[in-house]
């Protein structure tokens, strides 16, 4: 059963974030063979349609107004809404990521649709298309459909593989006038946190602490594994209590969730709220002196040590293994 489906890009710094492509792969399967429909809103992003059409879009919708230049959930919603009155898909993917757990549950109800979020797997079941998602903080997954409507969803991050980039691949970039009005909020200056190096949301490797790194200078090892990995550098929330490093670092239930290829937990207990936020990593490494200490139930390899003595040597290691 052919589909015409919506997928959502996300621009960052006048780039498209990893998931944009995630997320078109995944509307490839929901799509059947249909069509898939790539959506960039902002001001001046029409130029990464092309980039949407390389990873398999097939042509590209493209909202621009001053108005959308930093996103807002009463801009960006209009525009959305402005390209699904137009387009009339029947399905519609956003990436499961901060903009995307606010844009996607808005546009839903103005929509009256069924929305599944945080899905990590799609695949296409008869006439359905079925969505896996964690639950109970990652301890298991359930699978669902949406039975009747437009299927309406949001793509966990680092989940679905992206299609190979195709550069011969070509297809109209059209822009849809969705006439924004004036927003009820407008936002005047954004002021970022510093952050150095790969965005911990999109790694592949993360390198974690938590309050067995004892403090900020503690982190500094980690850091240097993190840098011959060409990874980023977490934290539990014990490690931001305690202020070793900026809560924008903390993994967990109440921090970020991340499913890199390779976590590596060193000095973290492995407390459910942490658990929630990095079980699902495809190999997980703990380093942690106690060896009782929960995260070795969730960790595919254990090293019982002392992180000071293990992350040097580790990095070393690998050091040597790039030569
Ligand atoms: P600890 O539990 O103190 O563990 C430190 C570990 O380091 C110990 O296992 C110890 O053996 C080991 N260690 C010490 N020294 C060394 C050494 N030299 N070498 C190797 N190992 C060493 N936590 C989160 O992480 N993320 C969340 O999002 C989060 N949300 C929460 C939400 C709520 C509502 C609540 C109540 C709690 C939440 N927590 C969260 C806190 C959580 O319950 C734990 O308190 C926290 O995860 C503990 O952090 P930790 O593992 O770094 O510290």
């Amino acid at each position: 059963m052919s589909r015409k489906v919506l997928v959502v890009g996300e621009v960052r710094d006048g780039s498209l974030r990893n998931v944009s492509y995630e997320t078109i792969a995944a509307g490839k399967t929901v799509a059947e063979g249909g069509e898939v429909v790539g959506v960039l809103i902002g001001d001046a992003v029409k130029d990464l349609g092309k980039d949407m059409i390389q990873y398999g879009a097939d042509r590209v919708a493209v909202v621009e107004d001053e108005k959308l230049k930093s996103y807002s959930s009463d801009g960006f919603s209009q525009a959305l809404l402005a390209v699904i009155e137009s387009e009339k898909p029947d399905g519609i993917l956003i990436g499961h990521t901060a903009l995307g757990k606010d844009l996607a549950p808005k546009v839903a109800a103005k929509l009256d649709a069924g929305l599944i979020s945080d899905a990590t797997a799609v695949e296409s079941a008869g006439e359905h298309v079925v969505f896996t998602r964690p639950i109970y903080s990652g301890k298991a997954f359930e699978k669902k459909i949406i039975t009747d409507g437009i299927i309406f969803a949001t793509i966990r991050p680092n989940n679905i593989s992206p299609l190979e980039k195709d550069e011969s691949r070509t297809g109209d970039i059209e822009t849809v006038d969705a006439g924004i009005k004036d927003l009820r909020a407008i936002i005047k200056e954004v002021v970022r946190k510093v952050s150095e190096g790969v965005d911990l949301s999109e790694a592949k490797v993360i390198v974690s602490g938590g309050r067995g790194v004892k403090s900020a200078d503690g982190f500094k090892p980690l850091k240097e594994l993190a840098d011959v990995l060409g990874g980023a550098v977490g934290a539990s929330r014990g490690a931001c209590d305690a202020g070793y490093c900026d809560y924008s670092l903390q993994i967990g239930q109440t921090g970020k969730v991340v499913t890199p290829d390779l976590y590596i937990a060193c000095g973290i207990s492995g407390a459910i709220q942490h658990l929630a936020g990095m079980s699902n990593s495809k190999v997980i490494v703990a380093i942690n002196k106690d060896p009782e200490a929960n995260i070795f139930n969730v960790a595919d390899y254990g090293i019982v040590g002392d992180l000071f003595e293990v992350v040097p040597l580790l990095t070393e290691e690998i050091k040597k293994l790039k030569v």
